[in-house]
């Protein structure tokens, strides 16, 4: 292995105990000691919104990391989660976790994402004990924590709830008094093991990526730079939209590679072809 993964420490940003996902993926993958980064990071944005995050997953990821004095570590590493309609399927919720790495020595910056539909990610207005029981189901409670609000745009009432009688008894002062409440997901690494499992895959997708060494100086960190489409159709053998070959790029040496079919295939099938199935 180069010299870039020897004696090097990671230090972990996370103010949900996320150290004890991370660490030891990476000690056990380049023999890393690992410690607990503690900073205040809801000042960035929380995800029951008392603090409204302004900056997309990556500026916030930065900002994260720009809050640990840079001469004090060796690597910093920062997970972001953001929850919503899935980039692909928009009908279904999607956990698209981001991963970044900074090598403090080096400046340099390795960046995953992760996005998966495997996520409990919801919320609902409530107005009795059925709904109430429906999405308590539905969110695989209660090894998955909930949060209850005053209204959906409202006040946080309580947050990281696991026990059954608490959300039965809060929820039942609201349906007296104002007849409904909003229930949600609470998305906090601690409070929720789907997401858990996310954050794991998501390291071993920056394990991976940091095994890969640029095939000229070595380099770890060797990834697709871009995707060229344009493969073509069996039929017309006019280029399609589908994927022709993955750009690599060494950040270090600017190497650059294009390795063609990266699917397996070199023709389309024209069921894809504008030109033949418009
Ligand atoms: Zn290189
Ligand atoms: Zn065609």
């Amino acid at each position: 292995m180069s010299e870039f993964f020897s004696n090097r420490t990671l230090g972990i940003v996370t103010k949900h105990q996320k150290e004890a996902l991370i660490g030891p993926l990476f000690q056990e993958a380049f023999g890393w000691e690992y410690a607990l980064l503690e900073v205040d990071t809801d000042q960035l944005g929380t995800f029951t919104g008392e603090i409204e995050r302004e900056a997309d997953p990556l500026t916030t990821a930065r900002k994260k990391v720009a809050l640990v004095s840079d001469d004090a570590h060796d690597m910093v590493i920062v997970s972001e989660g953001s929850f919503g309609p899935h980039p692909a399927v928009g009908f279904i919720a999607a956990d698209d976790e981001l991963l970044l790495l900074y090598d403090c020595k080096s400046k340099e910056e390795f960046i995953v994402r992760h996005i998966t539909a495997e996520t409990n990610f919801n919320g609902q207005e409530v107005s009795n004990a059925e709904e109430l029981h429906n999405f308590l189901e539905r969110a695989k409670f209660p090894e998955h924590a909930v949060i209850i609000r005053e209204s959906r745009a409202g006040k946080v009432v309580e947050k990281g709830i696991h026990s059954l009688e608490k959300v039965k008894s809060l929820s039942n002062l609201f349906f007296e008094k104002k007849s409904s409440v909003y229930i949600e997901t609470d998305m906090r690494a601690m409070h929720n093991p789907m997401r858990q499992k996310a954050i794991i895959e998501t390291c071993k997708k920056l394990i991976e990526k940091l095994r890969s060494a640029c095939p000229e100086c070595h380099h770890p960190g060797y990834d697709v730079s871009e995707v060229i489409s344009g493969l073509p159709c069996m039929n017309c053998f006019y280029p399609t939209r589908s994927t022709l070959s993955y750009l690599y790029h060494c950040k270090k040496c600017d190497y650059t590679e294009e390795k063609k079919y990266p699917h397996g295939k070199s023709h389309e099938d024209p069921m894809y072809c504008d030109h033949c199935n418009p």
